[in-house]
C-alpha cells in the first residue's frame, strides 16, 4: 500500500513541477485562442468572403428616405440571422491573411464595416456588437472627429477599447483618385498621424471616400503602411485579388432579411 501513496506523490509532483515549466502568462496566452478556435471550425473560404458595407444607421435627420440609411431593427435582424445561422464576422487582420496568403478563416466569414463615423455607429452598433461578439471595423474620416456631425474622440476611444477595429476614411473624406502630388498625400499622412495621436495606432487599414481608387492613391497607401484599402466595387473579397482594391457588398435599407441572406451566401444577389 505504502509504495503505491509514494508513487502516486511523485506523479503529483511531476505532474505540478511539468505545469510550472512555462509562465503562467505564457500559459494562458496559448490556452485562450486554443479555446476560441476549438470551438470554431477553420477553413479557406473557396469563394472569397463577403465585405459587408454599412453607413448610417437609424434615422437620416437630413432624409427619411435615406437608402444608404438601415433602420435599427433591419440592422438588428440582421446581426441576429448572423448570429442564429452561425456566421463568423471576421478581423481585419484574419481577412488580409486570407487575401494575401491563403490562410484559413472561421467558417461563414463575414466582415463587418461602417463607413464615415456617424454617431449611431457609437450609440447602436457598438452595444449590438458587443452583445454578440462581434469583430468589426470602422472607417473614419479623422478631420470629421469632434467637428459636430459626426463621432466624438472620446467616442471613438469608447469603441476601440470596446474591441471595434478603428481604421481610416481619409482626412477630408475627399475624393482620392482626383487628387495627386503633395495634396494626396499630405491627405493620407494627417489622417494616419492623427489616428496615432489620438488612438495610439498605426493604421493598417483604409477606405477610399466614395469608393474611387487610383494607381497613384495605391501607392500612397503603400508608402504608409496600409495593407487592405477598400473600394465600394461589388463583389466579394478573394485570395489573390488586389489588396489595394477589396470589394465590398451593399448594404441599405432596400436589402430585406431574404436579400441578406443572398449576399452573404452568393455573388449572384438579386439586385435591389
Ligand atoms: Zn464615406
Amino acid at each position: 500500500m505504502r509504495i503505491w501513496k509514494l508513487l502516486g506523490m511523485a506523479l503529483i509532483c511531476l505532474s505540478l513541477l511539468a505545469g510550472c515549466g512555462s509562465s503562467g502568462e505564457e500559459s494562458q496566452k496559448k490556452d485562450a485562442p486554443a479555446a476560441q478556435t476549438a470551438q470554431v471550425e477553420m477553413a479557406v473560404p473557396k469563394n472569397g468572403v463577403p465585405v459587408l458595407m454599412y453607413h448610417m444607421i437609424g434615422v437620416d435627420p437630413d432624409d427619411p428616405h435615406n437608402q444608404a440609411c438601415l433602420t435599427e431593427e433591419n440592422f438588428r435582424k440582421q446581426m441576429k440571422f448572423l448570429k442564429d445561422n452561425d456566421f463568423h464576422p471576421i478581423t481585419m487582420e484574419q481577412l488580409y491573411e486570407y487575401m494575401v496568403h491563403n490562410k484559413p478563416v472561421p467558417v461563414r466569414p463575414v466582415v463587418l464595416t461602417f463607413d464615415d463615423g456617424y454617431p449611431d455607429t457609437y450609440s447602436i452598433v457598438m452595444p449590438v456588437m458587443k452583445e454578440y461578439g462581434f469583430a468589426c471595423t470602422v472607417f473614419i474620416p479623422t478631420y470629421d472627429a469632434d467637428h459636430g456631425t459626426r463621432l466624438t474622440w472620446q467616442q471613438i476611444k469608447e469603441m476601440k477599447a470596446a474591441g471595434m477595429e478603428i481604421a481610416s476614411h481619409g482626412y477630408h473624406h475627399e475624393r482620392l483618385n482626383q487628387m495627386g502630388g503633395t495634396t494626396l498625400d499630405t491627405e493620407m499622412q494627417k489622417s494616419q498621424a492623427e489616428l496615432k495621436e489620438q488612438l495610439g495606432i498605426t493604421n493598417e487599414f483604409f477606405c477610399y471616400p466614395y469608393g474611387g481608387n487610383s494607381p497613384e492613391a495605391e501607392k500612397v497607401m503603400k508608402k504608409y503602411g496600409i495593407k487592405l484599402a477598400f473600394t465600394m466595387n461589388p463583389g466579394w473579397a478573394k485570395y489573390g485579388d488586389n489588396p489595394y482594391a477589396v470589394k465590398r457588398i451593399w448594404i441599405g435599407n432596400e436589402v430585406d432579411i431574404d436579400n441578406f441572406r443572398q449576399r452573404i451566401t452568393t455573388e449572384k444577389y438579386e439586385q435591389r
